[in-house]
């Protein structure tokens, strides 16, 4: 519940010789909540309650902003950036925070966060940022690399680990489905045969295997997933071992989790998010999203609505149709009858290709 109220006292410093304000709550490693430009440390009085149980919780107002004295003789050239982190750098010192900091920052405390972060690399546990920030008239946009910009409208299309997502929606967990199985996709040795699909140059080598629960793993850390395959398939027979070694050794080797993502919503003020379940139906999305923004000149509310009223039922009803036993199958037989499957002529002049007949262990 979104509230109006301040709930904490604040304490005082003097820092090079001006009086700084700040909240100071919990104890444990410090988290350091750094404000936007014109604000103050009001900004973060229904975020502290939820996690001032985790860490020290200190939430400045940066010097002349909030109950932080005014600079004397403040002019044109004065609360600069420079001045700015010299304050905070004393604040901070005063206040003991030197290691194992975790900053949470917004706006123009990005900038102070990030840079004392550089400037201390081994004091800083973590920096949370929200770099997508929505008003009435656009939505700023935090790049990776740094820079700001401002733009109309935000659609994100960056995949099934979205960050556009995450930022808009919440965590990937709240709308990720697991399906019980995990897949690599990885270039395979070129003189076991073309794809036969005719879509990649060269051989690949796919791997999927059942697993009830989903596994605990960095998605983003490759290494770790490579091991997580090599322990799925290791010691199998047939040309397994082959296959497994240069998937191993692949620089674009590819593991995930058979997943699918499903929305209560597709939009979220000016953000709304085209993908597909297929790639046939990330491509419509982007196409219908687009149409729909044509025909109603811009007006993204009526837009965001009609493409997700035209294309959600289409959406739902291929996520439901995804039937994988027939490709990872439990039984013997049904290797056999998926292998016999995969080796009838896909085309008038088939090409060769390499059965795969494996059955793993679950
Ligand atoms: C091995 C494999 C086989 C598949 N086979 C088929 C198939 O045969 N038929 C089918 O219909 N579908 C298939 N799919 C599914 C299909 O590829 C996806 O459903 C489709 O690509 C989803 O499209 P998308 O645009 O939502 O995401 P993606 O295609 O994942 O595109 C997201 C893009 O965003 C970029 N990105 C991510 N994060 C950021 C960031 N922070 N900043 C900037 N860019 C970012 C990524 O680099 C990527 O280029 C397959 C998928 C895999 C993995």
């Amino acid at each position: 519940m979104i509230s109006a109220t301040f709930p904490y006292a604040k304490q005082t410093r003097s820092i090079l010789g001006q009086t700084m304000a700040y909240v100071d709550v919990g104890v444990g490693d410090p988290i350091v909540f750094l404000h936007g430009n014109p604000t103050f440390s009001y900004i973060w009085r229904n975020i502290l309650p939820h996690v001032q149980q985790l860490g020290r919780c200190i939430a400045p107002d940066l010097i002349g902003m909030g109950e932080s004295q005014k600079l004397p003789d403040s002019g044109p050239t004065s609360y600069t950036f420079l001045e700015h982190r010299r304050y905070l750098d004393a604040l901070l010192e005063a206040l003991g925070v030197r290691e194992q900091v975790t900053f949470v920052v917004h706006d123009w405390g990005s900038a102070l966060g990030f840079d004392w972060s550089y400037r201390h690399p081994q004091a800083v546990k973590g920096i949370a940022y929200k770099a997508l920030e929505q008003t009435n008239d656009g939505v700023t946009v935090c790049f990776e690399g740094g820079a700001t910009r401002q733009f109309d409208l935000v659609i994100g299309a960056d995949g099934m680990h979205s960050t556009v997502r995450r930022l808009a929606f919440g965590p990937e967990s709240q709308f990720i489905r697991y399906m019980e199985h995990y897949f690599a996709f990885a270039n395979a040795d070129p003189a076991l045969g073309e794809n036969r699909s005719g879509n990649h140059a060269g051989a690949k080598a796919y791997f999927a295997f059942r697993q009830r629960e989903p596994l605990t793993y960095d998605y983003r850390d490759v290494e770790q997933q490579k091991r997580l395959l090599n322990e799925a398939f290791a010691g199998m027979p047939w040309r397994v071992p082959e296959l497994l070694d240069s998937a191993l050794a692949d620089p674009d080797f590819y593991f995930d989790a058979l997943s699918q993502v499903r929305m209560p919503s597709w939009s979220s003020g000016r953000i709304a998010l085209v993908a597909g379940a297929g790639a046939m139906l990330a491509l419509i999305g982007a196409y219908r999203l687009a149409g729909k923004l044509g025909a109603t000149g811009g007006d993204h509310q009526v837009a965001f609505r009609r493409y997700e009223e035209g294309d959600r039922e289409m959406v739902e009803r291929t996520q439901s149709q995804l039937f994988i036993g027939l490709l990872v199958p439990k039984s013997h037989t049904g290797i056999w009858a998926r292998n016999t499957l995969a080796q009838l002529p896909l085309s008038p002049t088939p090409r060769t290709v390499t059965p795969v007949s494996v059955r793993r262990r679950v």
